[in-house]
């Protein structure tokens, strides 16, 4: 809908290191207008949050974790905690397909991430999808009922109102270089954006059905952004390889703008 605040992510995935995303900022920066109705999310790799928090304009541009562990402190070797995160960014993406697919994440994982992130004071974006298979085999809807339920069993309907959700087709969202994008149709996206309304109405209530944001993800480019935004219920896009370009993600993050107004 016109007017509503939309909300932009770039996902750098495993790219860029400390010194290249700090000069990836400067450049956006210099490149993106500052604009309230355009929420515009950087998620870098963590080893660069620290520095990109100190650096950043948090009027202009909002961090997000790529991923974190869901307990608080203690002998985790290797992880890092939404608590250590705590000031450093705003949100965290939970659930990514790489995550899911890559690292055997569960759904039990996930929905401690999502407590995790919001007993932090960080917004979890839930990422869920259907696989190619799932999607040939007419899945998709029973997939994102179970990620639905899986990733918000631990929250009450009043937390709700931190999350987001982000669609992302798990067939759609290119694996990196080489690999072929996959345009989705926006009647497919379209059905599965009122599927997740229907089971959040189930399960949380219908006006948290009607306010919950859900974004699109899966090899957005900027000639899809308008036919992805246009969507009845699509409150913003998750970007990746796209993203990772400063000029092409101004050009998607203008045109976000063009659609609010
Ligand atoms: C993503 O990283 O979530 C994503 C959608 O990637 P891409 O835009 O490259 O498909």
């Amino acid at each position: 809908m016109a007017g509503d605040k939309k909300f932009i992510i770039g996902n750098w995935k495993m790219n860029l290191n400390i010194h290249e995303a700090s000069l990836y900022l400067h450049k956006l920066s210099g490149l993106v207008k500052n604009r309230r109705d355009v929420e515009v999310i950087l998620a870098p790799t963590t080893l660069a949050l620290q520095t990109l928090s100190l650096q950043v304009n948090p009027r202009q541009f909002k961090l997000a974790v790529q991923n974190f562990y869901w307990r608080d402190q203690g002998p985790y070797t290797g992880e890092v905690s939404a608590t250590q995160l705590r000031g450093v960014v705003q949100y965290a993406l939970v659930g990514h397909s790489e995550r899911r697919h890559i690292f055997h994440e569960t759904d039990k994982d996930v929905r401690n991430k999502v407590a995790a992130a919001i007993r932090n004071g960080i917004r979890p974006i839930l990422c869920i999808g259907e696989t190619a298979w799932e999607h040939s085999s007419g899945e998709t809807q029973d997939v994102l009922y179970d990620q639905l339920n899986g990733g918000l069993a631990n929250i009450t309907s009043d937390e709700l109102d931190q999350v987001i959700i982000a669609y992302e087709p798990v067939w759609a969202i290119s694996a990196g270089q080489g690999s072929e994008p996959v345009d989705v149709s926006p009647s497919e996206v379209a059905e599965a954006v009122k599927a997740i309304r229907r089971q959040i109405s189930h399960l949380f209530g219908k006006s948290a059905a009607d306010s919950i944001k859900v974004l699109y993800g899966g090899s957005v480019t900027p000639s899809s952004v308008a036919e992805y935004l246009n969507i009845d219920g699509i409150n913003g896009l998750l970007v990746g390889a796209a993203s990772l370009n400063a000029i092409t993600f101004n050009e998607i993050i203008k045109k976000a703008h063009d659609k609010n107004r």
